[in-house]
């Protein structure tokens, strides 16, 4: 009989990835069916921002989401993976104006977006571009109105539903507009949500003051950092455990340079261990300030303008920059005497998220979405989520438990989607149209001709954009199609899953929640999946200034798709712990492609057949791939891909190559075997192929396609179900006699100088009796039989 393999060729070629992509695309085989009855399984992806290249971590965690789509749709789920890219905001306008030399303030504002636009299209090419290389089975890759659709979160159609989403919440008293202390990034020159700070740790210097109290003159100590804002300070702290200034209850101090007087007052705030124990509060160096000044019930004095120099009230410093106004502040203190010491010590700084400076407190009038009415409802839907892993729910809790402020929501920038708002110039009455339509009032006159309530015609469109959290917030809904389909949303809403990275709890998930609350009383999601990082070898984050950034590209034309999916399952959970980038393991992955590939071209050598008598050794191995099979499945169920990942390859590394295969190769050829005991090894082998093949095509959907479409079908593997455990497993218990066996009969060649083709004498054990005639001829025993 001539064998020959039906894989000609001797090893996978990484180069053929593309085309099979294409071949995908073609086919649309993975485009949304509306109208199926399959239960839905909907994956609201992260749009990536597209202002720089895709990040190898967000190729390694589209990866994971691809396979949270692949294996579900094997699993007979109709699977809604759409993919979006996120272009509002303030990044964007960063970029643009890096980009093109030019300021947002004194560019006019259709040019200003013309340019964003500009950049974005350059942007949004690149990364779709590794997307694909990647080979997501996204829905589609064009931009549709419609469920499945790609989308882009500055399109006119998501604008819509940002705005419609503001409407509803205005229309029932959830907004507000109020002046209070804001958290200011004077270089972005826009309103931040505390969801917007993040914290650096820095030196600061401490400096100790010298006040005088009014009542008696006794020279008190003040320590500082922010001496600056002496023009703002507003009352004086000491804890009323500190015996060193109870003496100070009820009387004044006289603050320098500025003269004004202040009360000194016990308050718990201040810390006895802490500079001198007394302290200044400001309006306002922290946020603790414009808590206590709250909670005080003091009116404010704002020091810090909106290009964050020092205002009027500082006198002669006002138009100095903060950091100029501090220098100049401590050289007067010092030379008047005043400045009796300095410490450096180390302070956590809030900074703006996206341009890192440090964040000032102004009044401006802004909208707001009430939420902290709301914080039981939003610990409550917390709980009613699955969060893989369970572990990072907690950060989410400890943000909701931590807010202290409603949501900031309108930004002064230009490339984010408008408030859809205008004012009566004559009486000042709020216009909010109907929802239905994007709206740019900055630009367009209202839908009415009229004031409702004046009659006045003429009106002024509001200039305001929204936080573009407020954008993202809704990605859910939009990808779930409720602008177009309300009976299709209010059937399948919530959304399944929500991966996102553990940086973005705070913002992106808190805010869906914040809103899906709000809109339909409904949590957004069934389960949420948390990523951590992934860094450079050494354990750094990857970032320009170090040089170690790596793009996947880079990777993909090197190694290939493949060896890069198979090795972001192989090198661990990236929902419990961070990831290190290395070439090497990734290089190393592809060694079990080439493993898979060897199995299968000699596997592809046998003919197909039908039903056959097994053997126990046949019955043997379906018994541990009914095992797998069962735990495979339940690892994709339960987003552990790298427990899958890990058990697969193990199978077919450790067990089923080196042991089924080589104790079943005599019986396969038909040497000193009966035709059926043949043919059931050739069942067998393919059976096992065939499930190895089927549970490995959501990690490696390129290199099992194009083995399955040799070897058995005409139709893609991806259109398959998932295997199900049908063989009992009766022989699993032996099956580390089995591997025990055959290792003792190589070590024993091995020792003897034989080589493995050579006969040996040995006793085979008598458990392993129903397996003998392949021990025989695999190891080739003499007298083997024997008890
Ligand atoms: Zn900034
Ligand atoms: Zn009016």
């Amino acid at each position: 009989m001539s064998l020959k393999p039906k894989i000609e060729e001797k090893r996978w070629d990484k180069d053929l990835e593309p085309a099979i992509f294409r071949k995908w695309q073609e086919e649309k085989l993975y485009a949304f069916d509306k109208n199926s009855k399959k239960p839905m399984y909907s994956i609201d992806t992260p749009p990536p921002y597209v202002d720089a290249p895709v990040h190898i971590g967000q190729a390694y965690t589209y990866v994971w989401m691809d396979i949270m789509a692949r294996s579900r749709r094997m699993m007979g789920f109709n699977v809604l993976f759409p993919l979006g890219l996120d272009k509002n905001g303030l990044p964007i306008e960063v970029q643009t104006e890096k980009h093109f030399k030019i300021l947002m303030k004194e560019t006019p504002r259709r040019e200003f977006i013309r340019k964003c636009k500009e950049l974005l299209k350059m942007y949004g090419d690149i990364s779709l571009d590794t997307f694909k290389r990647l080979g997501l089975s996204c829905n589609s890759w064009e931009i549709e109105y419609k469920v499945g659709g790609r989308y882009e979160t500055d399109d006119p159609e998501y604008r819509r539903l940002t705005q419609e989403t503001f409407i509803k919440l205005w229309n029932r008293g959830l907004v507000y507009e109020d002046a209070k202390p804001t958290n200011y990034c004077p270089v972005c020159g826009t309103a931040l949500s505390d969801a917007e700070i993040e914290y650096v740790e820095e030196d600061a210097t401490l400096n100790y003051i010298i006040f005088n109290v009014k009542e008696d003159g006794e020279k008190i100590l003040i320590a500082t950092t922010r001496p600056e804002l002496l023009c703002s300070c507003k009352v004086i702290l000491f804890n009323p455990n500190d015996e060193r200034y109870v003496h100070l209850k009820g009387k004044h101090a006289v603050v320098p340079i500025y003269g004004q007087e202040v009360r000194i007052i016990p308050h718990p705030y201040a810390k006895m261990d802490f500079g001198s124990g007394l302290v200044m509060i400001c309006s306002f160096g922290d946020r603790e300030d414009v808590r206590l000044i709250r909670e005080l019930r003091i009116e404010p004095t704002y020091a810090i303008d909106l290009n964050g120099r020092m205002n009027e009230n500082a006198g002669k410093y006002s138009g100095l920059t903060v950091d100029e106004a501090r220098r100049r502040i401590i050289e007067d203190l010092k030379d008047m005497g005043l400045l009796v010491k300095q410490e450096v010590i180390r302070q956590k700084k809030p900074v703006c998220w996206r341009s890192k400076d440090p964040i000032e407190f102004v009044s401006l009038k802004e909208f707001y979405l009430k939420q902290l009415e709301f914080k039981d409802e939003m610990l409550k839907m917390a709980d009613e989520m699955n969060f893989f892993a369970p572990e990072s729910k907690r950060i989410l809790i400890d943000w909701i438990n931590t807010l202290s402020a409603d949501w900031v929501i309108s930004r002064r920038r230009y490339y984010g989607t408008e408030i859809p708002l205008w004012y009566c110039k004559k009486c000042g009455f709020t216009y909010v149209p109907e929802p239905g339509r994007y709206y740019q009032p900055w630009k367009e006159d209202p839908p009415i001709e009229k004031c409702p309530k004046c009659g006045g015609r003429d009106f002024i469109g509001e200039k305001r954009i929204f936080d573009t959290w407020f954008d993202s917030s809704t990605s859910e809904i939009y990808i779930m199609g409720y602008l177009w389909d309300k009976e299709f949303f209010n059937k399948h809403f919530p959304c399944y899953v929500r991966p996102q990275g553990k940086e973005i709890v705070r913002n992106w998930l808190y805010f869906t929640m914040l809103k899906s609350y709000l809109l339909f009383k409904k949590k957004p999601f069934r389960d949420v999946w948390i990523n951590m990082h992934v860094l450079d070898e050494r354990g750094r984050k990857m970032s320009k200034s170090l040089g170690n950034v790596i793009d996947p590209m880079d990777v993909i034309e090197k190694y290939g798709a493949e060896a890069f999916r198979m090795w972001s399952c192989l090198e661990g959970d990236i929902t419990r712990k961070d990831i290190r980038v290395s070439l090497e393991k990734i290089r190393g992955a592809s060694k079990f492609l080439t493993k898979l590939w060897n199995v299968s071209r000699f596997i592809s050598a046998f003919p197909l057949c039908g039903k056959v008598e097994l053997t126990a050794t046949d019955k043997w191995i379906l018994g541990e791939l009914s095992n797998l099979i069962e735990a495979v499945k339940r690892g994709y169920l339960e987003y552990r891909f790298y427990d899958v990942a890990i058990s697969i390859r193990d199978f077919v590394w450790d067990l089923f190559a080196p042991h089924y295969v080589e104790m079943v190769k005599p019986r396969a050829y038909g040497r000193g075997f009966s035709e059926s005991e043949q043919k059931a090894a050739w069942f067998t082998l393919h059976t096992c192929l065939r499930v190895i093949l089927k549970l490995l095509a959501p990690i490696i959907p390129f290199i099992t396609d194009h083995l399955w479409l040799k070897i058995y079908d005409k139709t893609s593997i991806h259109k398959e179900f998932f295997p199900e455990a049908e063989w009992g497993t009766e022989f699993n218990k032996l099956t580390k006699k089995i591997t025990d066996f055959n290792s003792l009969v190589w070590n024993r060649k091995k020792e003897k100088g034989l080589s493995l083709r050579e006969s040996i004498k040995i006793k085979i054990p008598e458990e392993l009796n129903p397996f003998a005639k392949d021990l025989v001829a695999m190891h080739r025993i003499e007298n083997g039989n024997s008890l």
